[in-house]
């Protein structure tokens, strides 16, 4: 397409100095960067996955945030979504909108971009380059063996309910990068809140693994609430939480920002999957092998709905949640 703004040749120059190189090269792509479109292979026996998310500058992210972490978060949450199917990744476009060509901050962006794109092996094989208001659109795109993949839809009743790491730390980063309040914990381990929500871990490990062990799977974006909500709704079944089996942050256990943050906000790029309680042990020693907390936080039920036991045994429902809403 041609750009009325942009001048080709430094479009060109762009893409050549900041995006052709630095991602990790694979053999599998057998037309890069450079075509109308780019050519990968996908292993036999198995099936792509696609998925696609943007980040829009003030809604997903503060404007004041540093390039190297919109980078990496914009990556970072796309390789979640490999996780949560799990699917291997390797190979991703980049869509970038950006209100100028300013040096400084394209290679801090594609330092950012690539630091992660290496750890995982991911190629990035094309794009598209324009002007506007800030917006980075990652494709990612990663294989599984045929029929393989974790979905939303095969929680059984009696399944146990687990979710990875700690949750509600990404939200409590952005009440600390937003001056809104957080317990007091939080404002003297500042800069761990802040990372989590800047540099979200993709559990890529855990979901490859989780393929022969979980029912349903999906990874915690717009807060445990709403994402449990959707595997529940898709196989047709209900939950009951436990608490104070929550893996919040420890000092921040009897704060009530705390809990909100761990079932309301989003952003922590955790897993939450269901097992059949016969695979107890199994995902016990995953945890060990993959040095990852795994908590049992609930189990499946009949019922429909999302409730919760408080620590003397007391349920009672959770207020359906629909995480955030773009256009609400
Ligand atoms: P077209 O005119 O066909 O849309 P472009 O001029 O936009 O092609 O892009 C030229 C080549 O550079 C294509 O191979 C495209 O995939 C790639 N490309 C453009 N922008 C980016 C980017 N931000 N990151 C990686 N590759 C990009
Ligand atoms: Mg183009």
């Amino acid at each position: 397409m041609v750009s009325v703004v942009f001048v080709r040749a430094s479009e060109f120059s762009l893409i050549e100095a900041y995006f052709a190189h630095g991602a990790a090269e694979r053999a599998d792509v057998t037309l890069p960067i450079g075509d109308d479109a780019a050519a990968v292979c996908v292993p036999a026996g198995h099936e792509l996955l696609v998925s696609v998310d943007t980040l829009v500058s003030g809604v997903h992210f503060p404007e004041f945030t540093a390039a190297y972490d919109i980078a990496y978060k914009a990556l970072a949450v796309n390789l979640s979504d490999m996780a949560a199917m799990g699917a291997e990744p390797a190979w991703m476009t980049l869509a970038i909108t950006m209100p100028n060509s300013e040096a400084a901050w394209l290679a801090e962006f594609s330092r950012g971009l690539f630091d992660l794109a290496q750890a995982h092996g991911v190629a990035l094989i094309g794009g598209d380059t324009t002007q506007g208001p800030l917006t980075i659109s990652i494709q990612i795109m990663g294989f599984a063996p045929t029929g393989q993949c974790l979905k939303r839809g095969g929680a059984q009743v009696g399944d146990l309910v687990y979710v990875s790491g700690q949750i509600g730390d990404a939200g409590l980063g952005l009440a600390l990068v937003q001056a809104r309040a957080v317990p007091s914990f939080c404002s003297s381990n500042q800069s761990y809140f802040i990372q989590r929500l800047n540099r979200p871990t993709p559990r890529i490990g855990l979901g490859l693994a989780l393929r022969s062990l979980a029912t349903a799977a999906i990874d915690v974006s717009d807060g445990l609430a709403a994402d449990l909500g959707h595997i529940l709704e898709r196989s047709g079944v209900g939950a009951c939480l436990n608490i104070s089996a929550l893996p919040i942050a420890k000092a921040c256990h009897d704060d009530a920002i705390a809990w909100q943050s761990a079932l309301i906000a989003g952003d922590d790029y955790e897993l939450c999957f269901t097992v059949p309680p016969q695979q107890t042990q199994m995902i016990e020693a995953l945890a060990l092998s993959l040095n990852c907390p795994l908590t049992c936080i609930g189990e499946i039920e009949f019922e429909q709905g999302l409730r919760m036991r408080s620590a003397d045994s007391q349920v009672f429902p959770m207020k359906k949640n629909k995480g955030y809403q773009h256009f609400d």
